[in-house]
């Protein structure tokens, strides 16, 4: 167990103390490293649920809140992999080599209810008073009602995805569908939206996952409220529209990510960045501003050597300034080779490729970067509305074909680089579903000089000035997280 800091002073009676129970998995624990950030700066005590080899990687974040003298204690709890049939220290999604572990990665979840219990017990001088876990923690659900404290969920999802994935699993939308390509058209959605079967969330197909999606669905009927990595100016439709279908609170209190006021907590955030960050720095700078592409599919993607290959051609015709984020490494030695094999040396004037976590968030918010190329994960398309850049979207799998229409449909920020058919997390194929050349046309698009390149500039503009304000003191986010935590405290006093 280690504690952090100290906080503003209040007394454990005085402040609310938030438990907070990450999925680990970086899109997951990251936003809600920084939840656990902005609630401790509002004066919250916060105790944040973890594993030892997860503990390790938030070391970073760890030596930021004790810095800043924030009360902010990180739980380690034995993560039992042996009784469920997961190698030794695999604590993180990331980690999963085949997705047929999933399953037992969600038991081995699950089996941390009863430490996890006994720990909030144990907390007689400074009870908890809210737990806020991720939606697939459905086992956290039992835990509030037995400490009878209110549990609010985070899903990770923007509004306008939750509403979808809220009207497919609770209104049955694909039950008697069976054509993966059928293209379903979602009811009761507050704006006209039609896409794949295989393009919506909740159709990785995982033997036995079943009844834990019951559990899931199951617990957040029953949960006191939302949580979410948003704002309300950006998807307010979207947002009460979700409200309503719920019936429950959702508190937008993001982009959380802008609670980072310093490139050195922007690096600190996730794992240890994989190359020198002053390097990065100092390559950046040394760019035009608005004249570099920013290339990364964030921290589960998995993109095939093939893929990549043609994505690297894609870019080097392009012939524009690039960053370019790759997570294959060793385990794609052809991938390795081929970059090895003249890439590297052709681009080396105007190319960085960085293999493995790069600071993504201190990199997108440099001046020299103009455009994002992004796998539309929803904590990287909120970092790029911030950074104001304009995106190229190129959804992988889950949620993030919505994300995908979202950016390009509604809030007109990006282009599609048009991934042809339906590529599946953990799957094993080997198409290519973007060819080079539609990586160079999108590229040349989004950082050339055309009349819908300046107008897709300016609308990502006012979207990060819009972002600033809702966060910024008195702002809409702002006010959620003040009015989150009054709620609580309510709460908690009635019950006491
Ligand atoms: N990230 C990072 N460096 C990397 C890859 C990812 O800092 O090399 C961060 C990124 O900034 C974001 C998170 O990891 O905060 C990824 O979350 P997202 O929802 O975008 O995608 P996921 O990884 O869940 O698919």
């Amino acid at each position: 167990m280690t504690f952090a800091g100290s906080g503003d002073g209040q007394s454990g009676s005085a402040r609310a103390h938030f438990v907070l129970v990450p999925m680990m998995a970086q899109g997951h624990t990251i936003p809600m490293t920084d939840m656990a950030r902005l609630l401790a700066e509002h004066g919250m005590q916060v105790s944040f649920i973890t594993t030892p080899v997860n503990a390790a990687r938030l070391e970073g974040f760890t030596a930021d809140v004790k810095a800043a003298g924030l009360a902010v204690q990180l739980v380690e709890l034995h993560f039992p992999t042996a009784e469920f049939g997961l190698p030794d220290g695999c604590e993180n999604l990331d980690m999963i080599q085949s997705k047929n572990l999933f399953l037992n990665f969600m038991e081995t979840c699950a089996a941390l209810q009863e430490p996890l219990m006994a720990y909030l017990r144990e907390q007689q001088r400074s009870p908890p008073s809210c737990i806020i876990s991720d939606m697939m923690h459905w086992w956290t659900g039992d835990i509030a009602r037995e400490l009878g404290i209110p549990r609010l969920t985070f899903s990770g999802f923007c509004g306008f995805s939750s509403l979808v994935r809220y009207i497919i699993i609770h209104k049955n939308v694909l039950e008697h569908v069976t054509d993966d390509n059928e293209l379903i058209t979602i009811p009761g959605f507050p704006t006209p939206l039609e896409l794949m079967k295989a393009k919506l969330p909740g159709t990785l197909s995982v033997p036995g996952m079943e009844q834990i999606h019951e559990k899931m669905f199951e617990e957040e009927l029953r949960c006191d409220g939302e949580i979410t990595n948003s704002f309300k100016e950006l998807e307010a439709l979207y947002i009460e529209s979700f409200e309503q279908i719920t019936r429950k609170k959702v508190w937008t209190v993001g982009p959380m990510c802008l609670c980072h006021r310093s490139s050195n907590t922007m690096a600190a955030r996730g794992n240890k960045a994989s190359m020198d960050e002053a390097q990065c720095l100092q390559w950046l700078d040394s760019r035009k501003p608005g004249s570099v592409i920013f290339v990364s599919f964030g921290s589960l993607a998995c993109t095939t050597p093939q893929q990549l290959v043609e994505l690297g051609m894609g870019l080097e015709a392009s012939k524009k300034p690039f960053i370019w984020v790759i997570k294959a490494g060793p385990k794609f030695p052809e991938v390795e080779e081929w970059l090895a094999d003249g890439f590297e040396e052709r681009v080396k004037d105007r190319g960085m490729i960085i293999r493995g976590w790069a600071p993504q968030v201190m990199i997108l918010w440099h001046q020299a970067i103009g455009g994002f190329v992004t796998h539309c994960g929803w904590n990287s398309t909120i970092e790029g509305i911030c950074a104001g850049v304009p995106m190229i979207t190129w959804p992988h799998f889950a949620e993030q074909f919505l994300n995908e229409k979202l950016v390009v449909d509604v809030l007109k920020l990006g282009v599609e680089v048009g991934v042809q058919g339906v590529p599946q997390w953990g799957s094993e194929q080997q198409e290519v579903m973007v060819t080079r050349d539609a990586v160079e046309t999108a590229v040349n698009t989004l950082m050339g000089e055309g009349e819908a390149t300046e107008e897709l500039r300016m609308r990502a503009e006012e979207c990060a000035i819009m972002a600033r304000r809702a966060f910024d003191e008195e702002g809409s986010s702002y006010n959620n997280v003040r009015l989150l935590i009054q709620e609580m405290r309510n709460k908690t006093n009635a019950c006491r």
